[in-house]
């Protein structure tokens, strides 16, 4: 495809994402890469885009860029796209990249191909494949305007290749807005995850609402309520499934069913409205396989059930299913795979 493909680097602090070099890898595999480097670090995080397979990079360090925000990012990007045409701009998937492809496509007059699993080279456009309705199809859609801008799924494009031999040239960029044009500042931040971060995870172990179903486990006598009961003994579960996760060194999901009823926050729901995971191996847990928590994790490469019910739908989806209650499976995985990984 003739023109130049370029690649937002999303990064926290300087820290890339690991999405960011897929989708270099991505973009290298259909033409010559511009990568686009701006805030904390810029310049380090533009020579690694090289050793990823960017053929050259921008990068941006004025101290108004230092932390991620929509406007001034975008309206780098924006100004830059204007002065050079590249033909796409591809981003990692994660809230930062779906934000600023959005904002830069206002800017840009054009639009947003997202959530996107596989580019193909048509000659004259690119075509993009994304999944819709939960998953059950897929669309094969191209941008009629010029740059296009893709969200690529996290995940969804392999491994980079990473060749520290490579070299390109980093050219320095100045801010498009000022300081004072900015609407927003960032007050502060709060860390709120310890563990692996879901979006990022190689191996994902979730639990359902079968987590709560332990008639063996009995609460503290202070606890008489029925609800905070059954939140109790869910609690037990997702701490055997911590377990499992760390020796996995794995990320903790769940499904909407424990997040509503209060067993896990939120941030760890998969599915239609929680987070769209594809990890190399994902293990549902008392987790029955409704559409829309499949619609979050059915494009994982192994997936692995174990639910008490021989005719959970969840079961048609796994490469691996196991009939049997989770608190006498997970405990046996868990030692399983310390034995195995020398843990
Ligand atoms: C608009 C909309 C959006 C939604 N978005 C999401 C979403 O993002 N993510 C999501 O997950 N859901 C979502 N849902 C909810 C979804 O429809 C299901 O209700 C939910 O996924 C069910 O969660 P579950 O599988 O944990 O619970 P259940 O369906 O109740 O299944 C529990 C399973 O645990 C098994 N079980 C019970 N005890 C044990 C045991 N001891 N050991 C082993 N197995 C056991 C049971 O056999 C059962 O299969 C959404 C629904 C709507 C309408």
């Amino acid at each position: 495809m003739a023109g130049k493909i370029w690649v937002y680097i999303d990064h926290f602090k300087g820290k890339p994402l690991p999405a960011s070099w897929e989708a270099v890898s991505a973009g290298a595999k259909l033409g010559e890469v511009t990568a686009l480097a701006f805030g904390q670090d810029a310049e380090a995080l533009a020579k690694q885009a090289i050793h990823y397979g960017a053929s050259d990079a921008f990068f941006a360090d004025d101290a108004g860029l230092a932390d991620f925000r929509g406007e001034p990012y975008a309206s780098l990007i924006s100004k830059l796209a204007k002065e050079h045409q590249p033909e796409a701009i591809l981003f990692p998937g994660s809230t930062r990249g779906r934000e600023l492809a959005a904002m830069a496509a206002i800017d840009l007059d054009s639009g947003v191909l997202p959530d996107v699993i596989e580019i193909k080279d048509e000659g004259e456009k690119l075509a993009a494949v994304r999944p819709i309705y939960a998953g059950k199809l897929f669309s094969k859609v191209v941008c009629n305007s010029k740059p296009a801008l893709l969200t690529l799924r996290v995940r969804a494009f392999g491994k980079p290749v990473v060749d520290t031999g490579r070299s390109g040239t980093t050219t320095k960029v100045e801010a498009a807005i000022a300081e004072k044009d900015i609407a927003t500042k960032i007050a502060e931040y709060k860390t709120v995850e310890g563990r692996v971060s879901l979006g990022d995870a190689a191996v994902i172990v979730s639990g359902g609402r079968g987590t709560s179903n332990n008639p063996n486990l009995t609460p503290p006598a202070e606890i008489t309520d029925e609800k905070q009961k059954e939140i109790w003994r869910a609690q037990q579960g997702f701490k055997m499934i911590g377990e499992l996760a760390g020796v996995l060194s794995a990320a903790v999901g769940a499904s909407r069913a424990a997040v509503d009823a209060g067993y896990v926050p939120y941030r760890h729901q998969v599915g239609q409205t929680g987070k769209v995971v594809s990890p190399d191996l994902y293990i549902a847990l008392g987790i029955s396989g409704a559409i829309q928590h499949l619609a979050g994790m059915r494009t994982s490469k192994v997936i692995v059930a174990v639910n008490k019910d021989p005719d959970a739908p969840i079961f048609k989806m796994s490469r691996f299913g196991v009939v049997g209650d989770l608190y006498e499976i997970v405990p046996a995985l868990t030692k399983a795979f310390k034995e195995r990984l020398h843990k």
